[in-house]
């Protein structure tokens, strides 16, 4: 085999590494987006409650503000009450009383609901925290193997590079530059074996004169349909 011949296919070796790993590292993908989205559904979920916590406990203390308002309202009205001397206004102020009396207690009972919000919200809060740590803790076993898988790839892609950088730098410049070319097509690499007569990327068949050349090693011609440089394996 020529010696250029050998170069190339060694920047090759190399290019199928990295492109071996690239992929690896790809395919975990998926798996990751589905693992992060499912702490965000639960997160998400708890933001929810929060919120839902909050507008309870507003509505609760809105109405413990009114109903302290009503009280002291109520209280003034008793006092009044005591000095009030005609008939017809202590009548009046009495009436006042008890219509006051028959808000409050309905404020009362709105209370009483709005606490039960509050604390059945608070379960709620507690449980989707709860659901949180629970989908963290069953993702940590596999997070783990594949934060290995991608540690490996990345090491065994940073070796590749450097044997990649050093076989580059043993092919001559324009040949790289060939090889540089025909990568970025649409065939997955760049050189590819002569199969009986025919390219081994796209199957059609190579003409005599080029068979002739592949096969003496004086050439490395490319694949007149798809474009990649065709050697012969020895
Ligand atoms: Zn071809």
């Amino acid at each position: 085999m020529q010696p250029k011949l050998k170069k190339l296919l060694a920047l090759q070796d190399a290019d199928r590494v990295i492109m071996a790993m690239e992929a690896e590292l790809e395919a975990l993908e998926p798996e990751i987006s589905l693992l992060d989205g499912s702490v965000q559904r639960a997160e998400d979920a708890l933001v929810a409650v929060r919120g839902a916590l909050e507008d309870a406990t507003t509505r609760r203390q809105d109405l413990e503000t009114r109903m302290e308002t009503y009280k002291v309202m109520q209280e003034r009205r008793r006092q009044k009450l005591e000095w009030v001397r005609g008939a017809k206004e202590a009548s009046a102020l009495m009436a006042e009383i008890d219509l006051a009396r028959t808000v409050l207690a309905k404020e009362e009972a709105d209370w009483i609901r709005s606490a039960d919000e509050v604390q059945e919200r608070e379960a709620r809060v507690e449980q989707g925290a709860a659901d949180v740590t629970a989908e963290v803790e069953s993702q940590v076993d596999r997070r783990a193997e594949i934060a290995k898988i991608q540690e490996e790839c990345q090491s065994r892609l940073a070796e590749a590079s450097e044997v990649r950088k050093k076989a580059a730098a043993k092919v001559e410049r324009n040949l790289l530059q060939v090889y540089a070319r025909i990568q970025k097509g649409r065939a997955p690499f760049a050189m590819y074996e002569l199969h009986a007569d025919a390219c081994g990327h796209c199957f059609t068949s190579v003409p005599m004169h080029l068979r002739q050349q592949i096969g003496s090693g004086e050439a490395l011609p490319t694949c007149e349909a798809c474009g990649v440089l065709i050697y012969q394996a020895e």
